[in-house]
């Protein structure tokens, strides 16, 4: 039987974890999924559980191993990887443990730079799902008291972050900062309909063009409290100095076939999610929507390959440029590639609740 370890419990990893469920109760495979945490999280949720205090855990599926039945979990960080297997600092034990591979797959996404955006998503927020919310509801208590607040980044999270804090505390004064145009990844029309929104909200200030460094903020710039959604890292520095560290770019980046997830150079190593290049969405996370998409076929891959089968490419991708965005809980715009989605769609899909109920469903889903 052959031993797949899954290094990352987020989209990518729990979603390919999920579709080997057949492989392992068939006993072809046996999966073992390492992760730091006892819970899996929808990052995409978390500006709206920071807005919303009381709905701060609804981001959350409580239970990893109750996600991926059948799969082994090992909760524990991996701190480094070799030919044939990972070293992981697991919770509570005092010597790293190694946990020996066949096939391998790296889903570790990445995180905000900047320490202010961290609880958005990081492996190094807490691990259990009580002290996680808590930690959510610390960041919602601040912004509550706050009179003032300053976004710099003018992208995806910037933009739903501004919206959903004008919209819930409209006594607020919020400030959002762009070092380029706000929205300017977008399809122009899309851009359009952003700032004809932003420029809309009374308690709003736009400052486009305006390069800012952490810690030098002009006093205009100074607030109660301050998000940097900037700067995107990838969580692959447990990669440096291992088999793997040849096939990391200079941003940290894995390099794989964009047709069948394998890391560059290697047969028995696959990636998947934000930490891969080329990605197919150019905005600083990729896309949970097309880890998602990816990961079954991924998952028909390993399976193949721990037959000797040929892999098969991933397909036509679902999209290679666009976004859907929130504008506040009641607008919303998006496109995918050059289809521009009616507004409303976009404010009844996604701008409502955030895709909370439905990607926690997926989590859990048998
Ligand atoms: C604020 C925000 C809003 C977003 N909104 C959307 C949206 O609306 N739609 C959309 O499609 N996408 C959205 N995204 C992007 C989406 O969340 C990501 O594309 C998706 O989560 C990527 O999946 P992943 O598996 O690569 O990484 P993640 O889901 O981040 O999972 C990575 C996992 O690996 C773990 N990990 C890290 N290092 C280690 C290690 N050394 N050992 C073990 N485990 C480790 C992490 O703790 C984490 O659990 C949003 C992202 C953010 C931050």
């Amino acid at each position: 039987m052959s031993r797949v370890v899954i290094v990352g419990g987020g989209l990518g990893g729990v979603f390919t974890a999920k579709a080997l469920k057949g492989a392992i109760s068939k006993g072809v495979l046996e999966v073992t999924l390492v992760t730091p945490a006892e819970f899996v999280e929808w990052p995409g949720g978390h500006i709206r559980g920071l807005a919303v205090p009381k709905e701060a855990d609804r981001s959350f599926a409580p239970s990893v191993v109750a996600c991926v039945k059948g799969a082994k979990v090992v909760q524990g960080k991996a701190i480094s990887v070799t030919s044939d297997a990972v070293m992981v600092a697991s919770n509570g034990q005092s010597e790293p443990v190694t946990v020996p591979y066949d096939l391998l797959v790296i889903a570790t996404g990445g995180r905000y730079a900047n320490p202010t955006t961290a609880f958005l998503k990081s492996p190094e927020n807490a691990t259990g799902l009580k002290e996680r919310v808590a930690e959510m509801q610390v960041k919602s208590s601040a912004l509550a008291s706050a009179k003032t607040v300053t976004i710099v980044g003018g992208g995806a999270t910037g933009i739903e972050l501004a919206c959903d804090i004008c919209h819930f505390y409209p006594q607020t004064k919020v400030t959002l900062v762009s070092k380029g145009t706000i929205g300017g990844m977008y399809h122009p029309k899309v851009q359009k309909q952003i700032m004809k929104h932003l420029t809309r909200l009374p308690n709003l200030s736009i400052k486009s063009d305006t390069v800012v460094t952490p810690g030098e903020e002009p006093a205009e710039l100074q607030a109660d409290v301050l998000y940097y959604t900037t700067g995107f890292t990838p969580n692959t520095e447990f990669l440096q100095g291992g088999s793997l560290a040849s096939a990391l770019d200079a941003r940290g980046m894995l390099k794989v076939d964009r047709d069948t997830l394998l890391v560059q150079d290697q047969s028995k190593v696959f990636a998947i999610g934000d930490i891969i290049t080329p990605g197919l969405v150019e905005s600083p996370f990729t896309s949970g929507y097309i880890t998602q998409q990816e990961a079954p076929k991924l998952a028909k891959n390993l399976i193949a390959a721990c037959s000797g089968k040929p892999l098969k490419p991933m397909g036509k991708p679902p999209s290679k440029r666009g976004g859907i965005l929130s504008l506040g809980p009641n607008n919303g715009a998006g496109h995918f590639d050059n289809f521009v989605l009616p507004q409303c769609v976009v404010t009844m899909m996604k701008s409502k609740d955030l895709f909370r109920k439905k990607m926690i469903h997926a989590f859990q889903k048998a």
